[in-house]
């Protein structure tokens, strides 16, 4: 390779250099993240009624439906979710909401997971 050659790729490489990043320090800078994004559903099974519309509903199949404490409840697979928030419409009892969370990736399939639970989970709740 000759010297002529070289010169583009040094000025390249200087430009790009001398850029603004085109991409985030994420994780160590956590992005912002806008009203109205759907991450992890937050279930509150007090306010469920066990109808099973958002089971019904679900385009994916992400929803089973399990027995606690003898009634029916939904069951979210995230692993086949695709945050469409379609059973969030079908819910006459307004029982699922979206929150921000969205750093759901694992290596552990049992993580993907959002089993019933009788407490409502607080964090980033879209009021
Ligand atoms: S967000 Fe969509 S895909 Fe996910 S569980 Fe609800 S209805 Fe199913
Ligand atoms: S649609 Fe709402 S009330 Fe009915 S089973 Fe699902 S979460 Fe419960």
């Amino acid at each position: 390779m000759g010297r002529r050659n070289l010169s583009p790729i040094v000025k390249e490489v200087l430009v790009h250099f001398l850029k603004k990043p085109a991409t985030q320090k994420y994780p160590e800078v956590k992005p912002e993240i806008p009203d109205g994004f759907r991450g992890k559903q937050v279930f509150d099974i007090n306010l469920c009624v066990g109808c099973g519309l958002c089971s019904r509903d679900c385009p994916s199949g992400a929803i089973e439906m399990i027995e606690v404490d003898g009634k029916k409840r939904p069951h979210f697979h995230l692993d086949l979710c695709i945050f469409c928030y379609q059973c969030a419409e079908s819910c006459p009892r307004n029982a699922i909401k979206s929150s921000k969370i969205f750093e759901l990736a694992s290596a552990q399939k049992s993580d993907l997971f959002l089993k019933p639970q009788p407490s409502l989970q607080k964090e980033g709740v879209k009021k």
